[in-house]
């Protein structure tokens, strides 16, 4: 079945990326969503998924994606899996998908839904994304969808020459901008790019351990 009907409201909207849009038709965004909100997940709004989290607007999750311009085979680092739902557009369009997610709670069902819906070029993490995934970098493209006050330093570096960045960006709790980072070759200053005023959740930094017991 899938997802046709959101997939036809996001063209109408602006989203022009074929790939973007048949990978948001093959999903079915209420197997993402709290049972309970079930009936309301085809419509374009982000929707609360528990501890206070929310799964992303589908215009966003599709703005987001196609701003990354993902080629088959590149790697993909995503921070915020959240409910997995943007994980599993992105492994559609890509290689490899490493996808971080600080809370536990939510990392567990994510993981499992998408090994139950077949992805299998998905990795995951439990921890604080804005120190990337060093082991796996470089990345061809970096997806936040959570937003920290400035840029985190270890995700520019964890970008390939010519790899391209796109997150929310600015205060916690307010309005934040969309960016578009390229890293250019060596000795050129980065590329930014303002897409879009937003609002998400504020990338958090994972508490020290000692806190978590
Ligand atoms: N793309 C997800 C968005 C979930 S909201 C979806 O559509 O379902 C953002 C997610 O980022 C939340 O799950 C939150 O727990 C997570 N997050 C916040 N700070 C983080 C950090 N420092 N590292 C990893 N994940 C983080």
């Amino acid at each position: 079945m899938g997802d046709v009907e959101l997939a036809e409201a996001l063209r109408r909207q602006g989203i022009s990326d074929e790939r973007v849009l048949e990978a948001i038709r093959r999903l079915e965004r209420a197997e993402f969503v709290p049972e309970a909100m079930r009936n309301v997940a085809g419509q374009d709004s982000p929707l609360p998924i528990g501890h206070g989290q929310t799964i992303s607007q589908p215009y966003i999750v599709a703005f987001m994606t196609q701003a990354l311009e993902l080629k088959p085979g590149e790697r993909v680092l995503e921070i915020g899996t959240g409910s997995g739902y943007q994980t599993a557009v992105l492994a559609q369009l890509c290689g490899e998908v490493y996808s971080v997610e600080v809370l536990p709670e939510l990392a567990g069902p994510a993981r499992e839904r998408l090994e139950r819906l077949g992805f299998g070029n998905i990795h995951f993490r439990v921890g604080d994304g804005t120190a990337g995934w060093p082991e796996a970098a470089p990345f061809d493209a970096i997806l936040g969808t959570a937003a920290p006050e400035r840029l985190p330093p270890a995700l520019y570096q964890q970008l390939r020459p010519g790899g391209r960045l796109v997150l929310p960006v600015g205060p916690l709790h307010g309005t934040q901008e969309l960016i578009r980072v390229t890293r250019p070759p060596a000795g050129e200053a980065a590329r930014v790019e303002n897409l879009l005023s937003v609002r998400f959740v504020p990338m958090t930094r994972a508490p020290p351990a000692d806190l978590l017991h």
